[in-house]
C-alpha cells in the first residue's frame, strides 16, 4: 500500500495551500460577516486551475485527477468553507456536463466553468417538498414546438445567484425516479426567477436561494442526456459531490485543530499553559485522530474514483464520517477555547457553524447510512 501523493497531486495541493492562506484566509471572516460572495477569489481560484481540477486539459480543465481535486478542496476549506462549497458544486457541475452532455454542450460551457468567465455553476435538483428523495420532485418540463418549457421551484441552489449555468432536473414522464429528466439552463433564460438568499447559520459568504420555473422556455438542445434518465446522472454526479463534501469537511476539521492547538499553546490557566492538561491534550489526540481517519476514507474514495472503480459506498461513508467527525472536532475546539471560542473574535465559532450543514447536504447523514446499508446488503 502506497500512501503517498505524486508530484502533481503535491503541486496541486501546494498551489491551493498557498492561494487560500494567503487571498482566502484573511478575507473569510469579512466574507462571512458581510455575507459577501467570493466572485474575485473563484476567479482566482479559476486562474489556478481550481474550478476544473479533474476535467480534461482540452476543455480548459487542470486534469489533476479526483485525489488532486480532494487536497485541493481541503485546502480552500480550510480557509473559508463557503468559497469551497462555490468550489466544489462549480467543480461538479463540470463534471457532469463532461461525462454525461453532448460535444457541443461541454465546448460551450466546461471552459467557461474553468477559466472562471461562469464565477459558478449550479446544480438544481432539491424542491421545497423534495429533498432527500428527489424522486418526489414536481417541476415537470414539457414538450413545446421549438423545445421544453420548465414550470416548478427548486430550493436551496448554492450559488444560484451567480451561476452562469444550471443544471436541472425536471419531470417529462411517470411519477417517480424513471419519469425525470435533466436540462442545461443558461443564467437569465427567461422564465427563469432566482429567489431571495437564504438566511443561514452558516456558510454565509456561499449563495443559497430559491428558483422559480414559470413558463421557463428552453431551446430542443437544453436536454441533457437520455429523455428519461435525469435520476441516474443526479445520483452519479452526487457519488463524486460527496467526495468534495467529505474533502470540505476534512479542511474545516483541521483549520479547527490548528486554531485549537495555537490557543492552547498560548493560553495559560493556574500558572500554565492549557496545553500542559490532559484535559486539553485528549481533546486535541481525539481531533486529530478523527481528522485522519476522515482524510484516509475521503482520500480512498477519491482514489477509487480516480481509478474509473466502484466509489458510492466509499463516497458515502467518507462523507457520513469526515461530516460527523468535523462536526465533533469543531465542537471541542471551541470547548478548547473557552469563553473566546464562542466570540466572533476567533474564527471556531465559524467553523463550528460552517460545519454544521455538511451532516446535511448532498444527502443527510440518514441518507448516507441507507446507501452504504444497501450496498452492503447488495
Ligand atoms: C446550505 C445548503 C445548500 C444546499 N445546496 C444545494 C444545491 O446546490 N442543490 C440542491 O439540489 N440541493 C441543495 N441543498 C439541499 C440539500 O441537499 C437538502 O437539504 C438535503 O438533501 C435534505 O433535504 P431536505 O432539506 O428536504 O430534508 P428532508 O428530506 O425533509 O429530511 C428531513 C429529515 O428527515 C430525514 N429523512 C428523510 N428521509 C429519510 C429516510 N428515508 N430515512 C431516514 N431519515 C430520513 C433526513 O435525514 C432529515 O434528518 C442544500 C441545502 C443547504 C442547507
Amino acid at each position: 500500500m502506497d500512501f503517498s501523493l505524486s508530484e502533481t497531486e503535491l503541486e496541486v495541493q501546494r498551489a491551493a495551500r498557498a492561494y487560500a492562506q494567503r487571498v482566502i484566509a484573511p478575507r473569510a471572516h469579512e466574507l462571512s460577516e458581510r455575507e459577501l460572495f467570493p466572485v474575485a477569489e473563484l476567479r482566482g481560484l479559476a486562474e489556478l486551475g481550481m474550478m476544473g481540477v479533474n476535467l480534461p486539459a482540452a476543455l480548459g480543465g487542470a486534469e489533476a485527477g479526483v485525489v488532486a481535486y480532494s487536497l485541493a478542496m481541503q485546502e480552500v476549506a480550510a480557509a473559508c468553507a463557503s468559497t469551497a462549497v462555490t468550489m466544489s458544486v462549480t467543480n461538479m457541475v463540470g463534471e457532469i456536463i463532461t461525462k454525461f452532455g453532448t460535444p457541443a454542450q461541454a465546448e460551450r460551457h466546461v471552459p467557461r466553468l474553468c477559466s472562471g468567465e461562469h464565477v459558478a455553476g449550479s446544480f438544481a435538483l432539491s424542491e421545497p417538498e423534495a429533498g432527500s428523495d428527489p424522486g418526489g420532485m414536481r417541476t415537470t418540463a414539457t414538450k413545446t414546438s421549438s423545445g421544453w418549457r420548465l414550470d416548478g421551484q427548486k430550493q436551496w441552489i448554492t450559488s444560484g445567484t451567480h451561476a452562469g449555468v444550471f443544471v436541472v432536473w425536471a419531470r417529462t414522464g411517470e411519477p417517480g425516479t424513471r419519469g425525470i429528466s435533466c436540462f442545461l439552463v443558461e443564467a437569465g433564460a427567461p422564465g427563469l426567477k432566482i429567489g431571495k438568499h437564504e438566511d443561514k447559520l452558516g456558510l454565509r459568504a456561499s449563495s443559497t436561494v430559491p428558483l422559480t420555473f414559470d413558463g421557463c422556455e428552453l431551446p430542443e438542445s437544453a436536454l441533457f442526456g437520455p429523455l428519461g434518465g435525469g435520476f441516474k446522472i443526479a445520483m452519479t454526479a452526487l457519488d463524486g459531490g460527496r467526495i468534495g463534501i467529505a474533502s470540505q469537511a476534512c479542511g474545516i476539521a483541521s483549520a479547527a485543530l490548528s486554531a485549537a492547538t495555537e490557543y492552547a499553546k498560548d493560553r495559560r490557566a493556574f500558572d500554565r499553559p492549557i496545553a500542559d492538561f490532559q484535559a486539553i491534550q485528549w481533546m486535541l489526540a481525539d481531533m486529530r485522530t478523527e481528522l485522519d481517519a476522515a482524510r484516509a476514507l475521503t482520500l480512498r474514495a477519491a482514489w477509487l474514483k480516480g481509478r474509473g472503480q466502484p466509489f458510492s459506498r466509499e463516497a458515502s461513508m467518507a462523507k457520513l464520517f469526515a461530516s460527523e467527525s468535523c462536526n465533533r472536532v469543531c465542537q471541542k475546539a471551541v470547548q478548547v477555547l473557552g469563553g473566546y471560542g464562542y466570540t466572533r473574535e476567533f474564527p471556531v465559532e465559524r467553523y463550528l457553524r460552517d460545519a454544521r450543514v455538511t451532516t446535511i447536504y448532498e444527502g443527510t447523514s440518514e441518507i448516507q447510512r441507507t446507501v452504504i446499508a444497501r450496498l452492503i446488503l447488495a
